[in-house]
């Protein structure tokens, strides 16, 4: 069983990003990138199933920027075994294009498997995995936080407000990672050495025939309104007080 890991190159979550002065989006001049949080949860699921046997291959695909060969090979060197890199050049990418691509990819590769983050931390979108099983009319299991291959499918234990929810998907099939359902390993020397020398392939979008024009035009970026310092209050009937009349919230 063939496993395929979109990985997205994000601004590292550990940075503090700011909006560009003239609000057009982020800046991210001289940021550090890394791998987005989620896929390396996704690519450590996809090697464990390939570690106990359930899955052969692990393809990881990434599309972006040249910058982008980085995050693949991240992930090579903790235990994909190829990579795909879709050069989209510096197009800003909309979740629908990227979505477009890998089921391009998707038709190439033929995966029983897909497993996407369950969203990109830079733009939040929570989109890629659902379109893209609703592209290729395959199940999908969202917000996952166990996935065992029984049979012919996967039974998924997803994350829901107030509970988990196990599901039953047939493959092939989009499983989008949550965070809990592993702990991503750190890549050891020789293995980052390894990785140097596995596969990686390049591909166009227009080799893969896919339109990646923006549809949505992003109208401002700004920070978020500054908050307020908070207070103490003396007693319960300040307390009252202060929200009755100064917040007039009761
Ligand atoms: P999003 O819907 O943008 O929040 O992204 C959800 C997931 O889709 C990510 O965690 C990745 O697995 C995948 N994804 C998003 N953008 C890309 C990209 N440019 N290249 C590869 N995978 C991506």
């Amino acid at each position: 069983m063939k496993i395929l890991v979109p990985v997205k190159r994000v601004v590292d979550a550990n940075v503090k990003v700011r909006p560009k002065a003239d609000e057009s989006g982020v800046d991210l001049a001289n940021l550090k990138m890394a791998m987005n949080p989620f896929d390396e949860i996704a690519v450590e699921e996809a090697v464990r199933l390939k570690e106990n046997g359930a899955a052969t291959e692990v393809v990881v695909v990434s599309c972006g920027s040249s910058a982008s060969q980085e995050t693949l090979r991240t992930a090579l060197s903790v235990g994909a075994d190829r990579a795909i890199l879709v050069d989209c050049g510096e197009t800003e990418l909309q979740p629908l294009a990227v979505a477009k691509l890998l089921k391009a990819v998707c038709v190439e590769e033929a995966p029983k498997l897909v497993i996407a983050g369950k969203q990109a931390i830079d733009d939040d979108a929570n989109q890629v995995g659902q379109m893209l099983a609703a592209l290729q009319g395959w199940p999908q299991a969202a917000f996952a936080s166990k996935v065992e291959i029984v049979g012919d499918g996967a039974k998924v234990t997803r994350e829901v407000d107030g509970g988990l929810e196990i599901l039953e998907v047939s493959l092939p099939a989009v499983v989008t990672a949550d965070l809990r359902l592993n702990e991503p390993r750190y890549a050891k020397l020789p293995d980052v050495m390894k990785a140097k020398k596995k596969p990686l392939d390049t591909k166009t979008p227009a080799d893969l025939g896919v339109d990646i024009a923006p549809r949505l035009k992003t109208l401002k970026v700004s920070e978020p309104p500054k908050r307020q310092g908070g207070g103490k209050v003396a007693d319960v009937a300040d307390l009252v007080n202060k929200l009755k009349n100064e917040a007039k919230v009761i």
